[in-house]
């Protein structure tokens, strides 16, 4: 078994990033700028959010966090993404989700401009993406095409196995792995919620994507030995023996899976570091585009 190393991966795809900063810097051009609006005060939100502020500190990019309070209306916030679309410093922003109840999501990211869209949300970006053109891919599905690339496992000809349709990962997912690319070529089955015996269908899977959003779900008996196992979900499961009162878990039985797999993300340092990582990935391309 080996272990699809997010955190190492994600560590040197930043240096990566850290080198081109700075040579974008020696000649003089523009340093990448990436913004991000939170809205409310959800603990896992606010997280991630500053993960991503840290990590732009990181490479050298300038950043910016605009926190607004959970009242914050659609209109308001509607305003502060038409500044950020309108302001040529910053090179791309995202606006984390989830949103309070009282806003249209799809509305707020339907009006951010899909040439600063580094979450690859709006549906210019995931319609570029479904036709293979250029574009900002959504940054979970982008990190694991770049995992399973630089791990060379091999995609080409074989059974992926989604499981979840989201639209940030489980359906571009889905989309990415059937096209022609290194981490393509695959037979892709996309399950959810209303299949029916899914243990079948993952029996038969070499690779396996899990991203439902249920602490170990996945379990040994549901794979086939010689599998590759993607976990993409991260949820905070009470646990009183840690300091903060939680572990995180994902939705893979790691235990009973890990023996039978001959590769495997970790939760965490799997996949999540990899999301951020892609995020600069697309506010530097962002930038140099502009350059
Ligand atoms: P979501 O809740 O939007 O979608 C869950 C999907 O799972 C749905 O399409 C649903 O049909 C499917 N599903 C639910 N129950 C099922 C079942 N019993 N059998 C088969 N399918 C079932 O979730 P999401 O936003 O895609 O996130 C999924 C998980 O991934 C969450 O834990 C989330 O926190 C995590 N996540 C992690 C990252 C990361 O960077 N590592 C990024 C995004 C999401």
């Amino acid at each position: 078994m080996i272990l699809l190393d997010g955190k190492k991966t994600s560590a040197d795809l930043k240096q990566e990033i850290a080198e081109s900063v700075k040579q974008l810097k020696a000649q003089g051009k523009k340093t990448p700028h990436l913004a991000a609006i939170l809205v409310g005060t959800d603990g896992a939100s606010m997280t991630y959010v500053s993960s991503k502020v840290k990590a732009c500190e990181l490479v050298g990019f300038n950043s910016t966090l605009i926190e607004l309070p959970e009242e914050t209306s659609e209109e308001k916030l509607l305003q502060e993404i038409e500044k950020l679309n309108n302001n040529s410093d910053i090179d791309g922003f995202i606006v984390q989700l989830p949103l309070p109840k009282h806003i249209d999501e799809q509305k707020v990211l339907m009006a951010v401009n899909p040439d600063k869209d580094v979450d690859g949300f709006h549906p210019v970006n995931v319609g570029k993406m479904a036709l293979d053109l250029p574009c900002f891919l959504p940054a979970t599905p982008f990190g694991i095409l770049e995992l399973l690339e630089r791990y060379n496992v091999e995609t080409s000809g074989k059974h992926v196995v989604v499981i979840g349709r989201s639209h940030i990962v489980g359906r571009p997912m889905s989309i990415l792995m059937s096209q022609k690319r290194k981490a393509g070529n695959a037979t892709v089955t996309i399950a959810h919620s209303r299949t029916k015996n899914l243990k079948e269908i993952t029996l038969q899977a070499d690779i396996i994507v899990a991203a439902l959003g249920i602490p170990e779900f996945l379990t040994g008996d549901m794979v086939k030995d010689g599998v590759t196992i993607i976990d993409v979900g991260i949820t905070r499961v009470e646990d009183a023996t840690k300091k903060r009162g939680y572990r995180l878990a994902g939705d893979v039985h790691f235990e009973s899976v890990s023996p039978k797999s001959s590769y495997i993300t970790p939760v965490p340092g799997g996949v999540g570091p990899m999301t951020i990582a892609m995020l600069l990935k697309n506010t530097l391309l962002a930038c140099e585009r502009k350059n």
